[in-house]
């Protein structure tokens, strides 16, 4: 699934029509929304489709457990699994932010060292409304599972660091105390 971003660069005005939550400007057309990209072939037309940002199920302050969608210059997106303590998964897609001020107590000067696609990530519930944001400033919070961006084996700690046994190589991380023991 392709996630866009208000802002985001989607396509020449050449190429498609713009429609529901996409918007033209100077010939370029880009997201109005946060959203999945749904591109209307037949009809020659990109729509962005909204995600449902703020489930009832969540709210501020409760952890959540969820996995790294993608990684930009100042934020992470993450697809919200489930809420922590509850056996029932979120169920419909739910996508929160994780800006790069709210990810670590540390200052963080390049998001890749401190989380990748596809990470699981533990983290608390900032705010709701009017999208979910997510912070893992506090020890517990961060990458509860990863691999190795090499071979895609799983990650060990080992003194407190990421490692790769197969690559004998480390990897830089915001990790969680609970590294390992939390399941999604
Ligand atoms: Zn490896």
């Amino acid at each position: 699934m392709s996630l866009t971003l208000p802002g985001d660069r989607l396509a020449s005005a050449m190429e498609y029509m713009p429609g529901p939550g996409v918007y033209e400007r100077d010939g370029e057309l880009f997201a109005a929304l946060t959203g999945e990209l749904v591109r209307d072939e037949q009809n020659t037309e990109l729509r962005v489709k909204p995600v449902v940002s703020v489930p009832l199920e969540i709210s501020a302050g409760e952890r959540v457990l969820g996995r790294v969608h993608s990684v930009r210059e100042s934020m992470a997106t993450i697809e919200v699994v489930r809420v922590k303590g509850k056996a029932r998964q979120v169920g419909t897609w739910v996508m929160g932010t994780l800006h790069i001020a709210r990810m670590s107590e540390d200052y963080v000067s390049d998001i890749n060292e401190v989380y990748r696609v596809n990470d699981l990530v533990q983290a608390k519930v900032d705010e709701t409304k009017p999208a979910l944001k997510l912070n893992t400033k506090a020890g517990r919070d961060g990458v509860v599972g990863a691999r190795c961006s090499g071979c895609r084996d799983r990650l060990t700690m080992v003194e407190n660091e990421l490692f790769c046994t197969e690559c004998r190589q480390r990897e830089a991380r915001k990790i969680s105390s609970e590294y390992g023991q939390v399941q999604l």
